[in-house]
């Protein structure tokens, strides 16, 4: 399962298969990372500097963050697709095409003036997400795609 939690300045990535629950998460920041809860994370609970300790502890890296530079990433359902916009511009996108009940993601791209700043794996997962929502096996054939889900 790959979800992510964003807030304004912040995105949070949990990859499940990582998780090997070693519980650094849940006592660095209890407030946070709640096993008890659902969803179990919640970062509206504390603030970004200390949700950033703690998933720089997280022994698998089932927990990354990346900071959001002001890009807005959603989902486009109409042209199967996710998208990352800065203002009403188009700086990145990943795509995929249903066929048999799966998603294959085979393209992932973003405008070379915004490279390094997680938002290709921000595209990736919010594609992942989804495809895991409505209960659609995924298989990653672009690079990135790859490099992001094996
Ligand atoms: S610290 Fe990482 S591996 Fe441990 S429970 Fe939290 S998410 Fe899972």
């Amino acid at each position: 399962m790959h979800r992510t939690y964003e807030n304004e300045d912040i995105t949070v990535f949990w990859d499940s298969e990582k998780c090997r629950h070693a519980k650094r998460c849940v006592t660095g920041c209890p407030q946070v990372f709640d096993i008890n809860r659902k969803p179990w994370i919640d970062i509206s609970r504390a603030s970004n500097a200390d949700i950033w300790q703690t998933i720089e502890k997280c022994p698998t890296k089932a927990l990354t963050c990346a900071f959001n530079h002001g890009i807005r990433v959603v989902y486009d359902e109409k042209d199967a697709r996710s998208l990352a916009y800065d203002g009403d511009r188009i700086i990145g996108e990943c795509d995929y095409e249903e066929k048999d009940g799966a998603w294959t993601i085979y393209h992932t791209e973003v405008h070379p003036d915004y490279g390094n700043k997680g938002i290709a794996k921000r595209l990736v997962f919010k594609l992942v997400e989804e495809a895991e929502r409505r209960k659609m096996k995924v298989i990653p054939v672009c690079s990135y795609a790859v490099k992001v889900l094996e």
